[in-house]
């Protein structure tokens, strides 16, 4: 048996993610089109202007031009709907990305839903989430997606394993079980009124932790062999950052683990810029669009 588990490096399956989007940039500008991502951030918070500062300038490194548009925290629902209305019926935007959280006077589901699908690079919109349900998918959220890049660039066999998915939120844990599915695996979901979690984790042959809570999935309950995949960034005592499971114990069973920092977080920008991507590609003509 293996002492321990391989790292699963989220930094490098990102680059060459990345470096397929900065190609396809390419293919889409010779084609004429010049790929553009629209991105919207209402107020101040801070972890919001990082975020998106992060993913313009990784967009300008693939070849990916961005419009930023900032507003303020005491915008209105309908100034933010008229701004989405202009970005939808603009034909040289591909993608539009709202930052969430939005400042808690705004309507952020009627804002979500007035983003043209066809333009919903996070894919939260609900008929990007309804097709990715019905095995038709166009966009594919970010975070799962990443989550499924890096089961591959592990080498974890899906089809008819275990799978554990922590965590049922919109963003990450139910679009994760569905693409969990469409691989064949057997899939269990678990939430907060989960009861007898460690047991569930036990008899997972691979587990996705998107929780929130820092390492409150115990190494000790980890199946030997299991494949790791952690989502959660958390703050930790000490101010450094942790996931959502206790990563030495969980990497002394476990076959393979992503780490907390440049295991996931990586990959959600890079699938976001492939998204946007593939939007232009469908918009210069270069492939059907779905
Ligand atoms: P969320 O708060 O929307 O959902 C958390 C989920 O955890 C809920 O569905 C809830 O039912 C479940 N939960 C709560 N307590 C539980 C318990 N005791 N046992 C089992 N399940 C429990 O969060 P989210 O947006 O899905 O994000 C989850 C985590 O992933 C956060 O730490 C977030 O920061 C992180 N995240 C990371 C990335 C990335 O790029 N790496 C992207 C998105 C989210």
């Amino acid at each position: 048996m293996s002492a321990e588990a391989s790292l699963i490096d989220g930094k490098s399956v990102a680059a060459a993610l990345l470096a397929e989007v900065r190609a396809g940039a390419e293919a889409c500008s010779s084609a004429g089109v010049a790929p553009c991502l629209a991105v919207v951030l209402v107020g101040e918070d801070p972890a919001s202007q990082v975020y998106v500062r992060n993913k313009e300038r990784r967009a300008a490194e693939c070849g990916i031009a961005t419009r930023d548009h900032r507003l303020s925290a005491t915008s209105s629902t309908a100034a933010l709907l008229e701004l989405v209305r202009a970005l939808n019926e603009d034909p040289a935007v591909d993608g539009i990305l709202v930052q969430l959280p939005l400042p808690a006077g705004i309507d952020a589901e009627a804002v979500l839903l007035a983003i043209d699908p066809r333009k919903d690079v996070d894919g939260f919109h609900p008929e990007n989430l309804g097709r990715l349900m019905v095995g038709r998918p166009r966009f594919v959220p970010c975070t799962p997606q990443g989550c499924m890049r890096l089961l591959a660039a592990a080498g974890a066999e899906l089809r008819g394993r275990r799978a554990l998915v922590i965590g049922r939120s919109t963003i990450v844990g139910k679009p994760m079980a569905h693409l969990l599915l469409q691989a064949d695996a057997t899939v269990t979901i678990a939430h907060s009124r989960t009861q007898h979690l460690a047991r569930e984790v036990s008899m997972a042959e691979v587990v996705i932790a998107a929780v929130g809570r820092p390492e409150m999935i115990r190494g000790e309950w980890i199946a030997p062999g299991a494949t790791v995949i952690d989502v959660g960034i958390n703050r930790s005592a000490n101010g450094g950052l942790v996931g959502d499971v206790e990563f030495a114990g969980a990497r002394a069973r476990a076959r393979a683990i992503t780490p907390v920092p440049g295991g996931v977080g990586p990959m959600t920008i890079a699938c976001l810029l492939r998204n946007c991507v593939d939007a232009a590609t469908w918009r210069a003509g270069l492939a059907p669009a779905p």
